[in-house]
C-alpha cells in the first residue's frame, strides 16, 4: 500500500513542476517607470515591466535607432 502512496506524491510533485508559463521574470502590478498600475490582463502575459504608455513610448525610441 506505501508503494501506491509514494507514487501518488511523485505523481503530484512532477505536476507542481510542470507550470503553464516558463517566464523567469513575473510581471509587475506596477510600471517600473511611472508607477501605475498595468493591468491584470497585461501582468498574464509574463515578464511585464511597465504598463501600456511606457511600452509604447520605449518601443518608438527603440525604432530610433535602427
Ligand atoms: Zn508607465
Amino acid at each position: 500500500m506505501s508503494d501506491i502512496i509514494d507514487t501518488a506524491q511523485e505523481l503530484q510533485l512532477k505536476q507542481v513542476n510542470i507550470q503553464p508559463r516558463d517566464y523567469s521574470t513575473p510581471s509587475l502590478s506596477e510600471c517600473e517607470e511611472c508607477g501605475n498600475a498595468i493591468p491584470p490582463e497585461r501582468q498574464k502575459l509574463g515578464a511585464v515591466t511597465l504598463c501600456i504608455e511606457c511600452k509604447s513610448l520605449e518601443e518608438k525610441y527603440a525604432n530610433r535607432y535602427r
